[in-house]
């Protein structure tokens, strides 16, 4: 593994793993290919050393051929996707567009090098995908393991197993050497505020609503996004070619818990730092009352799924991955990211809060 392209590299994980890459291996060539749509931020690549951005659609086949051939690149680690499920039920056609068509265009484009034109060089296609694509489980149902079959239920979910399929015929068909991590809810920095931590921290500072799906029942497994990034790097590592592997955080909780210790957490900020009050003052927090009184339930989500659960003892067994990052903690440490880096969260705002 000498050169990389990392596409999606501007978004929320794609970000961290070309910092962490960057940091494990400094003389790594690191292209990122993203079309620095909403999601994506050059801001987010702040900092990081000796990186190209080439701002381009991954459905540019020729494109990304040409990447390929005259950077050299022998692993591609594919993030570059429309990952929001609320905006796959809004509007599905540019979840096809970039997660099958998109994908197709950079499997069309690695074959077409890396078999095709004979290189014979040594090549890898990472493909990230998630753990929505099985669908939802019941509460004593046993949690997901690679041979749990897809049943993806939201537009997004279909999209990404779509996009899987694809990866896997590529591997049968073709021989291209390619591995999945199948992830669950990632959190941490860099998280567009659209996403339930980033989005419930940033309201809790403005004092507004926090809207809760449904009865806040669902489960979902949270998985630090530094631990994401080394399950990455040991698959590429340790992954035999063809296989998928499920990653998670080992902490598997209902929705509102997650927001209650949002609240706590971000009440607990407040307290330690009485400047933040000053800064936010339209926060209960800062009157020393709990962000707890935001709480609103709102209608659920069409389609909501129950409960995900990641069994991951593949991954343990096979590629060496145990999670480090307990949540209590990750999510202190990443609400303090949000207060300590205003600047780059406040400009992606849809509006200004009050
Ligand atoms: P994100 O929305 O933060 O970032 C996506 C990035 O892809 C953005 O930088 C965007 O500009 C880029 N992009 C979108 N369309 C593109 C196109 N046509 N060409 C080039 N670039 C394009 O997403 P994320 O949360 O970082 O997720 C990364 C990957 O991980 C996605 O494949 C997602 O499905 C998967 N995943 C995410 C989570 C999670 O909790 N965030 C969980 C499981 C799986």
């Amino acid at each position: 593994m000498d050169n990389f392209l990392i596409t999606g590299g501007a978004g929320f994980i794609g970000s961290n793993f070309v910092r962490h890459l960057r940091d494990q291996e400094p003389g790594r060539g690191i292209v990122v290919l993203d079309l620095l749509t909403y999601a994506g931020n050059r801001a987010s690549l702040a900092g990081i050393d000796d990186i190209d951005l080439i701002v381009a659609d991954i459905r540019d086949t020729d494109l990304v051929r040409d990447l390929l051939r005259t950077r050299q690149i022998d692993t591609i680690v594919h993030f570059a996707a429309e990952s929001h499920v609320d905006r796959s039920i809004e509007g599905p056609d540019a979840f096809i567009e970039t997660n099958v068509i998109g994908t197709h265009s950079l499997l069309k484009a690695a074959k077409a090098e890396w078999l095709d034109a004979g290189s014979g060089r040594p090549h890898k296609f990472h493909n990230i995908s998630t753990d929505e694509v099985f669908g939802s489980l019941e509460a004593d149902d046993p949690a997901f393991s690679e041979t749990t079959p897809y049943a993806p239920n939201s537009p997004y979910s279909a999209s990404k197993a779509s996009a899987d399929h694809l990866v896997r015929a590529y591997h049968h068909t073709f021989g291209l050497v390619t591995t999945t991590t199948n992830c669950s809810n990632n959190y941490g920095p860099y998280q567009f505020p659209e996403k339930l931590i980033p989005l419930f921290v940033i309201r809790a500072l403005h004092g507004q609503k926090l809207p809760i799906y449904g009865d806040g029942m669902n489960v979902r497994d949270w998985l630090h996004v530094t631990d994401h990034c080394r399950a990455i790097e040991a698959c590429l590592q340790r992954g035999v070619p063809g296989e998928t592997y499920n990653v998670g955080g080992g902490e598997e909780l209902p929705n509102i818990t997650v927001v209650d210790k949002i609240c706590a957490a971000v009440d607990a900020a407040f307290e330690a730092d009485l400047r933040l009050a000053e800064r936010f003052p339209a926060s209960p927090a800062a009157q020393g009352r709990s962000c707890a009184e935001l709480k609103s339930y709102v209608t659920d989500r069409k389609g909501h799924d129950r409960r995900y659960a990641i069994d991951e003892r593949k991954a343990r067994a096979d590629l060496g991955y145990v999670p480090e990052r307990d949540f209590a903690q990750g999510l202190r440490e990443t609400i303090a990211w949000y207060l300590a880096n205003e600047d780059w969260w406040r400009p992606l705002l849809p509006r200004s809060p009050d």
